[in-house]
């Protein structure tokens, strides 16, 4: 096994289920890249720990190849062999686990939703962990990630920390509370892990049913250190409403637990050079964002006519989450207005897809509303670049990222105050914020009235003050919403957090 380079700063591996763009399925993707790749820049030693799933994106992956050793790890009740592959991912170094265990656990052509899932992670979890331990690893902090690798947490100082990997501080991060992966007790016996000590009201029982264990309830109680992807987010799942069941497990751990919002990759998402769009700019020459606006009414089918007309994007997957039925309202009423209005999406529930099949047939032909169901990198890039407004109109939203990427290429935000979104976008005409930093349009109730009210006075600047209107957009484009705030944050928990494990343990 290759052993780590010395390095002055922290050590810090990851042990995740996904790493962009190789792996991703979301935003805990995004994640593990952008914060480990800033926290490298700036002197520490991040590795990361990812399934060899077979349907990785291997040409993302530098150097890979596999180590001459096996890391034999423990699963109901037998030993198996784990291959372990090492290549480099975005700069960071990566070790892939393949199990050679009889239920092909990541050869299934996706990364989620498979009928073993608990299993699946839970192997992992605990392979990863053999594997740090057999290559006499000696990091400061294991980071985890959501459910899936949530049950690193208590296998670490349940088994692994009187095996001798003791040197780690435990930090946890759930990127959306929903997910919490909860199943029957005894499915926890599968990767070692002592389920009828576990399964109790304090430990990792879940809060609504006593003879289910909940992985990411035993992270908030085995980690060290607990955050999530907003400091608003933070307080909503505190509450009996946002919490999803675990609010008094988050109160009571409250003083380990913090929201620290996502920064975006701003290499990734650059107007003035990003490759996907037909005219670059910057905030400094926003002629290319006409253009781009322009390209993409020609490429869509939409009336050229009126190139004052405001065009409105929206890139989302539609679930319930999103606010689908504010994002139908804002379709209608921005056409009412004037506007154009152009949707990128596309959902994994059947009747919202349907649904929304049938607003996009409707407006098949139309000269200002376009909507396309499906994913589609390049065209998100497009629309970003040509949108003057960007809505979001979340009913809750963790972090959320678009609001970010749309203000970076000069669209306006228009967004629900909740989560991550009330920490990154501030309504224009609010005198209780600070001037410099009102860079869009809020509202709060998630209904017709609440969307409505923010698109007009939206729409009022963009039509009658048009020197405001340029200065704001101007205003979006400068905002640093670059990882270096959010990755100095955790960097500055990683070292609380070892320096209270070392003076206590100096005290003993
Ligand atoms: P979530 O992770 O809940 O889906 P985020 O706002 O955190 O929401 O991240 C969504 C990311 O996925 C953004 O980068 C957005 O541009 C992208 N995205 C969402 N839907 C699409 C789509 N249909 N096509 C292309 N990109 C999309």
């Amino acid at each position: 096994l290759t052993s780590s380079q010395a390095s002055s700063g922290l050590h810090v591996i990851h042990i995740a289920a996904e790493m962009a763009p190789v792996a991703k399925v979301g935003g805990l993707g995004d994640v593990v890249t952008g914060l480990g790749k800033t926290l490298q820049k700036k002197g520490h030693l991040v590795e990361i720990v990812l399934p060899k799933y077979d349907c990785i994106q291997y040409d993302g992956i530098r150097d890979l190849r596999a180590l001459d050793v096996t890391v034999e790890s423990y699963f109901d009740g037998k030993l198996f062999q784990n291959k372990i592959w090492v290549g480099t991912v975005e700069g960071l170094p990566v070790y892939f686990i393949e199990p050679h265990h009889p239920n092909k656990f990541f050869w299934r052509g996706q990364y989620y939703g498979e009928h073993d899932d608990f299993k699946r992670f839970s192997y992992f979890s605990r392979a990863a962990l053999e594997l740090l331990l057999q290559a006499g690893k000696k990091p400061d902090i294991i980071h985890c990630h959501d459910w899936q690798t949530a049950f690193v947490a208590p296998l670490y100082w349940d088994l692994y920390a009187p095996k001798g990997l003791n040197s780690a501080r435990i930090c946890f991060t759930c990127h959306n509370f929903e997910y919490q992966g909860a199943a029957s007790a005894s499915e926890l016996a599968s990767c070692g892990l002592d389920a009828e000590q576990l399964n109790r009201p304090d430990r990792m029982q879940d809060n609504t049913s006593q003879d289910r264990v909940n992985p990411v309830k035993g992270a908030i109680v085995f980690s060290n250190i607990v955050t999530t992807v907003s400091p608003t987010y933070a307080q909503e799942v505190r509450t009996a409403e946002g919490g999803k069941g675990l609010h008094s497990t988050l109160n009571f751990h409250s003083r380990k637990f913090v929201g620290i919002l996502n920064g975006i990759d701003t290499d990734a998402w650059n107007p003035a050079t990003d490759n996907f769009i037909k005219v670059q700019y910057s905030a400094n020459d926003m002629q290319g964002k006409a253009e781009n606006k322009a390209a993409i009414r020609r490429q869509l089918g939409l009336s050229s006519a009126d190139d004052q007309r405001p065009m409105v994007g929206c890139i989302t997957r539609l679930v319930p989450q999103k606010g689908v039925h504010l994002i139908k309202q804002a379709i209608y009423r921005s056409l009412e207005m004037g506007g154009q209005f152009v949707l990128l999406g596309s959902s994994p529930v059947p009747h919202i897809q349907m649904e929304f099949e049938g607003i996009a047939n409707q407006f098949q032909s139309h000269d200002h509303v376009r909507l396309i169901l499906k994913y589609d990198e390049s065209l998100s890039h497009s629309i970003f670049a040509a949108s003057d407004m960007f809505i979001i109109p979340s009913i809750f939203e963790p972090c959320g990222l678009t609001q970010m990427i749309a203000m970076r290429y000069g669209s306006v935000p228009i967004a629900r105050k909740t989560g991550g979104l009330n920490d990154s976008v501030f309504d224009v005409d609010d005198e209780a914020i600070p001037r410099k930093i009102r860079n869009g349009f809020t509202f709060i109730t998630p209904d017709e009235q609440g969307i409505n009210s923010a698109l007009e006075r939206a729409f009022n600047l963009y039509k009658n003050n048009k020197e405001s209107w340029k200065q704001l957009v101007q205003k979006d484009m400068n905002m640093d919403f670059s990882w270096d705030s959010s990755a100095s944050q955790y960097e500055e928990l990683y070292t609380k957090s070892l320096s209270r494990a070392r003076a206590a343990a100096s005290t003993v």
